[in-house]
């Protein structure tokens, strides 16, 4: 498979470094409220990707934290007269259920960054060593950003940028340190922590944000593995911060790889609170769309392009085409797909592991290299359309319709598409009188005897049956 490699501005070829499983981290939620549809375009995208990786045949170990000890959960915990632990686990708890709607893969690891506190104070302690960090008179700890020579390396910001935000977190200054430019690594302890304090050898105070990812991203994979993701706006200055502090500590590359996911739009703004177009998960399925159609939206557009979510028509009315789009695109998926399994004879159900064994992709194969080719998600849906223009489902073997079956399920099982259920039209059992009586009308009609068959057509109505003449015949239907 190839990505877009941040660091290096170039699509690469993926390897694992081991040989053996592909090893990476994905910086997760910050558990203080839901997480709303433009966080979960970076989560779903991230699944996709790791589900193609493992179609392709590399297995992977998935490491996404939770961030449940930083500025915001204290803030809103304190606000909410909640325990830390209480309130994220609230949101921890509803994250979960959000991603196993929208059909994401549980990561193999998700560690929380507050039950890592020791590893934090243990990195702290080797920065202050290696002399690139320093305490504060008030026992905050700060990174010397000065210290690393290979700072700015990732976001390639110029200088002034960098020193304007590197500590990004605007409750940051309030702290004394040496240079704009440095972040903290420990804030010391302040009233409105309330009970959300640890001991360290500065003092009593808790872990900076950064350093959070940089102790579990060792602890878990080590001082180097094979790739670290998160949405743009962790380019600068968080998996900047993050390689200063882990590289300064192992003297080795953190990450072969750096995958980045560029922000969902809505209504051609930023999303955010204070803007009021805020939308989660539970609003949407409320407005009566599911989640599979806005999983199908999330990765409708190519992960390096911003997608604009149209939430609202001219006179400001919630309508969401887009969602009704995927709807409709998802059934059609669905219909051919039930086609296809029945003339095929598929008569047991396809989990995503049996489909790591599937190698002839048939017709969508095309769709699938799309995937492999920096995870081109809209070029495999478009694909997944034009196979299904090429085949003829009723014109195949059972073998050839099987392998259709097998190869679009590798596709959907790539973009964690799940189908809707197609409601297949009963055929009503007709009553050999009622059989009868349907074939005497069409008899008197083929001898132009109309009084006759209208006759009948008002007795099978008054027995309940309606009769309808179509281009082969007629067809008899129970009358609701
Ligand atoms: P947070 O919960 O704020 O720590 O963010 C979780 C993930 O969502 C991070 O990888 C962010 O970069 C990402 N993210 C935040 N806002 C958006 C957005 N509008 N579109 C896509 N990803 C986002
Ligand atoms: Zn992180």
């Amino acid at each position: 498979m190839r990505l877009f490699d941040t660091m290096s501005r170039e699509v690469k070829d993926l390897q694992s470094s081991d040989g053996k499983t592909f090893r990476f981290y994905c910086c997760g939620p910050t558990v203080y409220g839901p997480a709303h549809i433009g966080n979960f375009r970076t989560f779903v995208l991230q699944d996709v990707f790791r589900r193609t990786l493992e179609l392709s045949g590399m297995p992977t170990y998935h490491v996404r934290n939770l961030t449940d000890v930083d500025d915001k959960t204290i803030r809103d915990a304190e606000a909410a007269g909640k325990t830390l632990k209480e309130f994220t686990d609230f949101w921890r708890d509803r994250f979960h259920d959000d991603c196993n709607q929208l059909n994401n893969l549980e990561p193999h690891l998700e560690p929380s960054a507050v039950e890592h506190i020791p590893h934090q104070i243990a990195m702290i302690e080797e920065l202050m060593e290696k002399g690139h960090a320093y305490r504060s008179d008030d026992g905050s700890v700060y990174y010397k950003v000065s210290s690393f020579e290979g700072y700015g390396r990732l976001s390639r910001l110029d200088q002034r940028e960098l020193r304007a935000g590197a500590s990004g977190a605007v409750s940051d200054d309030e702290y004394e340190k040496d240079s704009v430019s440095d972040f903290a690594l420990w804030k010391s302890r302040r009233e409105d922590d309330g009970e959300n304090y640890w001991s360290s050898p500065w003092g009593e105070g808790r872990p900076g944000w950064h350093l959070e990812c940089s102790a579990m991203c060792r602890e878990y994979l080590g001082d180097s593995f094979d790739l670290h993701s998160g949405g743009v706006d962790l380019v600068f200055p968080h998996h900047e911060n993050e390689i200063a502090q882990s590289e300064a500590c192992s003297g080795h590359s953190m990450a072969d790889h750096w995958f980045h996911l560029t922000h969902l739009l809505v209504d051609g703004g930023k999303m955010s609170k204070s803007a009021g177009n805020f939308y989660t998960l539970t609003q949407l399925v409320e407005a009566g769309f599911s989640p599979a159609e806005l999983r199908y939206v999330l990765i409708s557009a190519h992960y390096r392009q911003p997608l604009n979510f149209v939430a609202k028509d001219k006179d400001g009315k919630e309508s969401f085409p887009a969602l009704a789009g995927a709807g409709q695109a998802l059934q059609k998926i669905a219909k051919f797909a039930h086609v296809l399994k029945q003339q095929g004879k598929v008569d047991t159900p396809v989990g995503f592991d049996a489909l790591k064994d599937v190698t002839d992709l048939g017709s969508f194969a095309a769709a699938f290299d799309g995937l492999l080719d920096d995870l081109n998600t809209p070029d495999a849906l478009g694909q997944v359309f034009s196979a299904m223009k090429g085949i003829k489902p009723d014109e195949l073997s059972e073998v050839e319709a099987r392998r259709e079956f097998m190869g679009l399920s590798v596709i959907m099982g790539a973009l964690g598409l799940k189908l809707p259920v197609v409601e297949e039209k009963v055929k009503a059992e007709v009553p050999a009188g009622i059989a009868e009586m349907a074939q005497a009308r069409w008899q008197a009609k083929q001898d132009k005897d109309w009084g006759e068959a209208d006759r009948l057509r008002d007795e099978l109505a008054d027995a309940g049956w309606e009769i309808k003449d179509t281009k082969e015949g007629y067809e008899l239907c129970p009358k609701n």
